[in-house]
């Protein structure tokens, strides 16, 4: 791999997909910059099993939500990178809140607009130039099957997704030809402390592989579009469902 496409930073990577994504990152040569926003032990597992598996990386702490902090924390890391740049991004950092619109306060809304939608902006806008200048970039948003299909229960979270959805697309076709990539990648039900809540046994009735996903099969995907081959794929999105078709 040449030093240009060095760094790749996931956002969330302390748990879940995150982890996942950042571990096989990790095993195609990438320097991962961790990021999550409060639990650093699970980060430092992270960051273990990306030393385990050959590579480097650190912890990059900030809430995706906050302009201010992640601002400060992308400046500090180009001011100890002069002459490098972040090639790679994955903004999977989201969180859920369900409640039927009808009891759904206000701060539900905005908690979950603001980690998907703002964090995206937040964090890939500054990062932008250094890859259009360096003419590659890879930028892998985790979306979901509730921003495609709008679940009950999740208009916030939906809303969230269907946005990004929609940014995912619209920004593809801004940097297309400095050969960047802009995809989102939509789950179903994957087995993560976000799901731990929910009944697998029911759910999986409806789902025709008849089981939840696994974080390192959404990771194998996300792997897949953040590397040479995927060139020609872009503003797409792709779902990884055991097939659910709507
Ligand atoms: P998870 O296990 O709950 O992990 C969430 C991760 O996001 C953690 O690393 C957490 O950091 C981080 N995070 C949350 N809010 C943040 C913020 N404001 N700033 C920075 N980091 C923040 O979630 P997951 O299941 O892996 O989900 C990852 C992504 O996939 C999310 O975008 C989710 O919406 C999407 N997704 C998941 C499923 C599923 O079935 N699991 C399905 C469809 C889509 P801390 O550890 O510090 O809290």
């Amino acid at each position: 791999m040449t030093d240009v496409k060095r760094y790749a930073l996931v956002t969330g990577a302390s748990r879940g997909i995150g982890r996942a994504v950042a571990v096989k990152l990790a095993e195609m040569g990438y320097t991962i910059l961790i990021n999550y926003a409060s639990n650093t032990a699970a980060a430092e597992q992270t960051l273990a099993r990306v030393q385990e598996v050959g590579s480097e990386g650190e912890l990059m702490p900030f809430d995706v939500t906050d302009a201010a902090a992640v601002e400060s924390a992308l400046t500090a890391w180009k001011e100890r990178h002069a002459g490098e740049h972040i090639a790679v991004i994955v903004n999977n950092a989201g969180i859920r809140k369900d409640n039927l619109m009808m009891w759904m306060p206000r701060t539900e809304w905005h908690q979950v607009l603001d980690t998907t939608l703002d964090g995206f902006f937040h964090v890939t806008q500054p990062l932008l130039k250094d890859m259009i200048v360096a003419k590659w970039g890879r930028i892998v948003n985790i979306v979901s099957l509730s921003g495609i299909k709008g679940m009950p229960g999740q208009t916030n979270y939906s809303a969230a997704k269907g946005g990004l959805i929609a940014a995912t697309k619209a920004l593809a076709s801004e940097v297309a030809k400095k050969r960047i990539t802009v995809n989102a990648v939509a789950p179903g039900f994957i087995r993560t402390d976000m799901t731990s809540d929910l009944p697998e046994a029911e759910l999986k009735k409806m789902i025709p592989a008849a089981r939840f996903g696994e974080a390192e099969e959404v990771a194998d995907l996300v792997a897949f579009l953040c590397s040479d081959k995927a060139a020609y794929i872009t503003g797409e999105v792709i779902s990884i469902n055991g097939g659910i078709y709507m």
